[in-house]
């Protein structure tokens, strides 16, 4: 009888999921649901940059149920928690960010947020527009997962949840960057190596995706002001016009990826602002330029930052102006470290299965993930959130739209590396 009932589940079954499903895959399906509820949660309650106050109690409470060591108010509203096994073995740190953005949701998701603050003296609509709320669940979703496997576990791991990501509003420090400052790689519980992920609004649930070496670009801003002499617009000889020497810069500078870089080293240089004059018929005293500065490789951010003043300096002086030049470097370069990589892949492709894991160009945004990866190997990967068939927005978009079918892909692919490195 009990033979009979056993077969004919089988058949009600779709082939393949009784014998496919491993110990750990039976843990995340059981936990899916409540990893679920949560990033809903978060999806509904999202905080800005900084103000992640109401998410960091939330996954501090998780973690200290989990009976984790958990320390909060790190970089601010950061929490990290560590789950020891007590058995010798590696310490490693995984990383999710917690902030949302300023941009007014305009998804169909029933879990849409209302939420709306006031950023820079403006009011404005607040959404997990790049999916951190499911970063941060699925991180919630590991620790849950490895809290249940203490026993069989060696080592030690460090969960690091950063506030921040998006940069913190001016004037104030904050990020991975602050992170580290604080210490979240040092000390006893210093990790050896460290394991992160983003969505990817340009893949499928259940598709993965990385990048060996240079992943994530840098980031830099810079602000010219270009001083001139103001005269009348009919009367340019009694001037000297900043509006014509900017041109002449701004159409320079982009010849320093053209005649002074290789052609195989990518970058950008964007003016994104040029700012100047009041009125039609006056050449004005002064213009602003400001803009942001991409690369792959810090060498290649030396030679623009030299270029782009050594331009900005001959061309003012052969006007007769002058200038100030401010070159800050936000983010750097965000490297998939090659060995961890290497090493790494191979967990990928067995829970994902090898025809979904796809290398991929890297990605001109910027990530401060790179503040870690700089100071320990890292291996950084990128996870399909759009449903199959279905649509996402860009990042940062209005209508950005991530999967929750992409929970039990990010939650087994985040464990798997935890457990083959710490077994390893
Ligand atoms: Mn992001």
């Amino acid at each position: 009888m009990a033979r009979f009932c056993f077969a004919a589940l089988i058949q009600l079954l779709p082939i393949g999921t009784l014998w496919a499903q491993s110990p750990l895959d039976r843990a995340v399906d059981r936990i899916v649901p409540e990893i679920t509820a949560i990033r809903h949660w978060l999806h509904q309650h999202p905080e800005l940059s900084n103000r992640e106050f109401q998410t960091a109690a939330r996954v501090a409470d998780h973690l200290r149920r989990l009976g984790f060591e958990v320390d909060t108010g790190v970089a601010h509203t950061g929490v990290v928690g560590i789950l020891r096994s007590g058995k010798p073995g590696p310490t490693i740190a995984i990383r999710a960010d917690m902030d949302a953005l300023p941009v007014t949701e305009a998804t169909t998701l029933p879990f849409a947020s209302h939420v709306k603050t006031v950023y820079l003296g403006q009011e404005v609509g607040v959404a997990h527009a790049c999916g951190h709320d499911i970063h941060t669940a699925v991180q919630l979703g590991v620790a849950t997962i490895l809290a249940g496997m203490r026993a069989d576990l060696s080592g030690t791991v460090k969960f690091l949840f950063q506030p921040a990501e998006e940069g913190a509003p001016p004037g104030e420090e904050g990020g991975a960057k602050l992170m580290v400052e604080e210490g979240v790689l040092n000390g006893p519980d210093a990790p050896e190596v460290i394991f992160g992920f983003h969505t990817w609004a340009g893949m499928e649930v259940g598709k993965v995706g990385y990048t060996k070496g240079p992943a994530l670009a840098s980031a830099d801003r810079f602000i010219a002001t270009i001083h001139g002499k103001q005269a009348h617009g009919a009367a340019p000889q009694l001037s000297v016009d900043p509006i014509v020497i900017g041109s002449q810069v701004v159409s320079a500078w982009q010849t320093i990826r053209s005649r002074n870089l290789s052609p195989f080293e990518p970058s950008v240089v964007t003016v994104g602002i040029f700012r100047g004059g009041t009125r039609f018929n006056i050449i004005p005293g002064d213009v602003e330029l400001q803009g942001t500065v991409r690369t792959y490789n810090p060498s290649v951010q030396d030679t623009i930052e030299r270029r782009m003043e050594e331009i900005l300096k001959g061309i003012t002086s052969a006007s007769g102006a002058t200038y100030d030049f401010q070159y800050d470097r936000f983010t750097p370069v965000t490297i998939n470290d090659s060995t961890l990589t290497d090493q790494m892949v191979g967990t990928l492709a067995r829970i994902a299965g090898a025809e979904n894991v796809s290398t991929m160009e890297p990605w001109m945004a910027a990530e401060d993930f790179a503040y870690y990866a700089n100071r320990i190997p890292g291996f950084f990967f990128r996870l399909g959130t759009v449903a199959p068939g279905g649509y996402s927005g860009g990042h940062h978009a209005p209508d950005f739209t991530a999967d929750d079918g992409a929970i039990p892909l990010g939650i087994r692919l985040m464990t798997g590396l935890v457990l083959d490195y710490l077994g390893k």
